[in-house]
């Protein structure tokens, strides 16, 4: 076996005090130097172990190999047949808990840089014109519900299968969380814009405007508007809150209604558009995902000049991704590891001043498996600050369930579907990512999306059209 060198390439990065105060995305991408260079550290294994641990099975080796070769049109077929979304996935995956993971460099040295170098293929394909085209040859039509990842991978993948699909969303624009959730300093809003144009150009139609369950309800898209299936793609956009008190203060939010504002509403070019977003000189986010590592860093961008993580277990038990964490820390986010908020504090006219906190330890795991967090007496501090955001999860909005008579959930609000073809309690109707999960990650939303698609295939195939 030929000796590798033990470093990823390093992904070129905009200095770090010049990018914590705009929104241009921070990773620059590879050259293309940098990513032959990457692609000859991979050993071509004969048991691809990294293959498994990427949800949609991209044939890693072969990909890779393409571009060692410099056959670039090669490593994007390759890799757009199994990731309908390789730019984003590229970008936002968690490789390091994925393939990544799994790759055999793993053992004596750093994985081989898949992430990165999916990125770089993609971004190649997008300086290509766009080839898709619409080849719509079946009768039936197919509804999706919500332009999230999940909901976009479906449509692609029926578009493909030559079916007339049209997406309902009810925002504005589509994307889901990749639009209002995840910042353009991450994910260029151009770059969605490319893979949204794609399936345009295959044929799907995207509908917004248009909440399924309020302006139209779900049953009608079977029975007045002739649809011969459904994919629910509505993920889980519904903010949890802590109940202390002074939540209700001035300048507390939650995380995605400081995002989507921020993103959706374009309020980081306030006045120039206008959704004005208050952000003072101290920000403190509660939460370690990557909802909060955002938030925080968007807060920097919006001129805050402290800006803090609160979170109430260790950095170990964190969930955002490593990449996410340390851009935080250089960009100069301030960490409260083990601390947990107690109580909002505000003045007399209603406006934050303050986060009481309480200082924790680590004891015995707990029913999620990570060490349970226990108070410290006497540990009470406050924090100042003028900005609290909430990142501490969200669950599926009821809105689309409650209206719709038959279509299960379980008690954390999430849709019953199976596991594998996504079949919710209604007939003909089909639902996945985080909807089903709860909130998860881009690429497992994806690959539902995509299961789904082939299942709703094969029941047209055996009952076309019927009852549902
Ligand atoms: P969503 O992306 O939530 O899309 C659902 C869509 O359905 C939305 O557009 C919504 O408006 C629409 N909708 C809802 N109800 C209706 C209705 N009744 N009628 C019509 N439309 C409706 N994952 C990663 O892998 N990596 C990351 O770095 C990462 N960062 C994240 C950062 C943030 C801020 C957030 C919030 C999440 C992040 N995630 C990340 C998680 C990831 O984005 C989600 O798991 C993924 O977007 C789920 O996709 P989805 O299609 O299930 O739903
Ligand atoms: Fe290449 Fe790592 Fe996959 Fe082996 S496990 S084929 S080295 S990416």
């Amino acid at each position: 076996m030929p000796v590798k060198r033990a470093e990823k390439t390093p992904m070129p990065v905009r200095d770090a005090q010049l990018r914590a105060h705009d929104f241009q995305e921070v990773n620059e991408g590879y050259s293309a130097l940098h990513a032959s260079f990457e692609a000859e550290r991979c050993l071509r294994c004969q048991d691809p172990v990294c293959v498994e641990g990427c949800p949609v099975n991209i044939p890693i080796p072969e990909f890779i190999h393409a571009i060692a070769s410099g056959d670039m049109p090669g490593a994007a077929r390759i890799l757009r047949g199994a990731n309908p979304l390789p730019s984003i996935c590229g970008r936002v995956c968690p490789q390091e808990s994925q393939c990544e993971s799994e790759c055999h460099m793993v053992k004596r040295f750093n994985p081989v840089a898949i992430g990165h170098l999916e990125r770089y293929v993609a971004d190649w394909e997008r300086t290509q014109p766009i080839s898709a085209k619409a080849n719509i040859t079946r009768k039936e039509k197919i509804a999706v519900i919500g332009a999230g990842p999940s909901g976009l991978v479906c449509a692609g993948e029926l578009a493909r299968l030559g079916y007339a699909v049209t997406i309902y969303e009810a925002l504005h624009a589509p994307g889901g969380v990749l639009r209002y959730g995840i910042p353009e300093f991450r994910l260029p809003k151009a770059v969605l814009d490319w893979e949204i144009d794609v399936l345009k150009s295959m044929g799907v139609e995207i509908v917004c405007n248009v909440v399924i369950g309020r302006t139209v309800p779900l049953q009608d898209l079977f029975e007045r508007m002739g649809y011969a299936a459904v994919f629910i793609g509505t993920g889980a956009g519904l903010p949890q809150f802590l109940g202390i008190p002074g939540e209700n203060l001035n300048g507390v939010m939650s995380a995605n209604e400081f995002l989507t504002r921020m993103n959706l509403m374009g309020g980081y070019k306030f006045p120039e558009n206008d959704t004005p977003v208050k952000v003072g000189k101290r920000f403190a986010v509660i939460g370690a995902g990557n909802t909060a590592m955002d938030a925080v860093r968007s807060s920097l961008r919006m001129g805050a000049e402290e800006a803090y993580i609160v979170y109430r277990r260790s950095q170990k038990e964190m969930g955002a991704r490593v990449e996410e964490y340390h851009h935080a820390i250089e960009e100069g986010v301030q960490f409260q590891w083990l601390t947990n908020p107690l109580e909002v504090i505000g003045d007399a006219d209603g406006w934050v001043t303050g986060l009481k906190c309480q200082k924790m330890k680590l004891g015995e795991p707990d029913a999620s498996g990570r060490a349970r967090p226990i108070p410290i007496e006497g540990s009470e501090f406050v924090l100042p600050v003028e900005n609290v955001v909430l990142a501490i999860g969200t669950t599926p909005n009821p809105l689309l369930t409650r209206t719709t008579s038959g279509l299960l959930t379980n008690k954390k609000g999430c849709l019953v579907a199976d596991e594998q073809t996504g079949l919710t309690s209604k007939t003909l109707v089909f639902a996945g990512g985080d909807a089903v999960t709860g909130a998860a990650t881009v690429i497992l939303a994806a690959g539902a999306g995509k299961r789904s698609a082939e299942a709703i295939h094969q029941a047209l195939q055996r009952a076309p059209a019927t009852a549902h």
